[in-house]
């Protein structure tokens, strides 16, 4: 088969399941269709994926590990070298899983938002949900030990922000093989795009230059016993801003829907055609052209704090979106 020239790393959304209900979620997980593939889909998907030739994949969700087939894909990227990631709340991760995912993902991560329950379980929408990712964590280093680095991510809300460094406390002193705490700005996507949220949850511009000044991170790792690496990101560049990003180049990454539509932009609505009945170096040019289409820029253009970030968001959702995402979009719950 032939292979295209595109996206250098992919991240695959396999499922729109979640057992989850995070109040920031950008992918809707539990609050859409999960669209989840069979078996035989998944791994048609897998060969689709394969012809962009990426350099990585990142499985996620939804809860990719409620997904049966998920080593078997997981397996086939590994088999075709690509280098395998995966992304968890750990809410379902037992000893058997923990061991399946070490020997068929070459990183995995967990999700933690808060360094005690209740801010953590709050922000989750799960009570118990702090706990079990404490106790995924503690499978897979046990499951991974040295061989695989499994790490944490952490999304930087105003509910959380002042719980980072305890974080870093908690994670270094508890798990010393850890490999990467990470945090990152939550951005406006999904429920996080809600103007609610982003007046009362999306980091104050304060905030996010503070998450990223090189003081403050050398403090976090100060706070960090054991060898884990900390990192902040005050992830501006998922925005595409259009004069940040003016060629595939400045943007390699692809997001691919559960069942193989594209998005044309990883976090905003709308998709420019399927891996499983497209051709991907038609679908990865017509991406492209999106970020240049001039209802884009004209709505990114001028955005520049995180609410009128927020506010283009939800005008691309609206604009690009299906009737689905419109009608799903309509029934968003306030924010609490
Ligand atoms: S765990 Fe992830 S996919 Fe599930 S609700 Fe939370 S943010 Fe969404």
């Amino acid at each position: 088969m032939e292979s295209v020239t595109g996206p250098k790393d992919v991240i695959w959304d396999i499922t729109y399941a979640c057992p989850l209900r995070c109040f920031h979620c950008y992918s809707e997980s539990g609050r859409r269709a999960a669209r989840q593939l069979g078996p035989d889909g998944l791994l048609r998907l897998t060969e689709a994926v394969l012809r962009f030739q990426p350099r990585s994949v990142t499985i996620s969700g939804g809860e990719p590990l409620l997904v049966k087939g998920v080593f078997e894909v997981a397996r086939r990227f590994g088999e075709a070298g690509v280098e395998r990631l995966l992304y968890t709340s750990g809410w379902t991760l037992d000893e058997t899983l923990a061991q399946q995912a070490v020997a068929n993902f070459d990183r995995i991560c967990v999700s933690l938002d808060g360094a005690t329950a209740d801010v953590h379980d709050r922000i989750r929408g799960r009570r118990g949900s702090f706990d079990r990712a404490l106790n995924a964590l503690d499978l897979l280093d046990r499951a991974a030990g040295d061989r695989v680095p499994y790490g944490v991510d952490f999304t930087v809300v105003r509910s959380n922000f002042d719980q980072i460094t305890d974080a870093c406390a908690l994670l270094g002193a508890r798990f010393p093989r850890l490999r990467t705490i990470f945090f990152g700005a939550a951005v406006p996507s999904g429920l996080a795009s809600r103007a609610d949220f982003a007046e009362r949850e999306l980091l104050t511009e304060e905030q996010r230059e503070r998450l990223v000044d090189p003081d403050f991170v050398a403090g976090l790792r100060a706070a960090t016993p054991g060898a884990a690496r900390v990192g902040t990101t005050d992830n501006r560049v998922l925005q595409m801003h259009p004069e940040r990003v003016r060629s595939a180049a400045d943007f390699p990454v692809v997001q691919v829907e559960p069942d193989g539509a594209v998005r044309a932009m990883s976090i905003y609505e709308g998709t420019v055609g399927n891996l499983l009945t497209d051709d991907p170096d038609q679908v990865w040019r017509r991406a492209v052209d999106r970020w240049r289409d001039p209802f884009v820029v004209a709505a990114l253009g001028p955005a520049h704090t995180a609410v009128q970030w927020a506010e283009a968001a939800r005008r691309i959702d609206l604009r690009f979106g299906s009737d689905d995402d419109r009608a799903r979009i309509a029934r968003r719950p306030a924010h609490r």
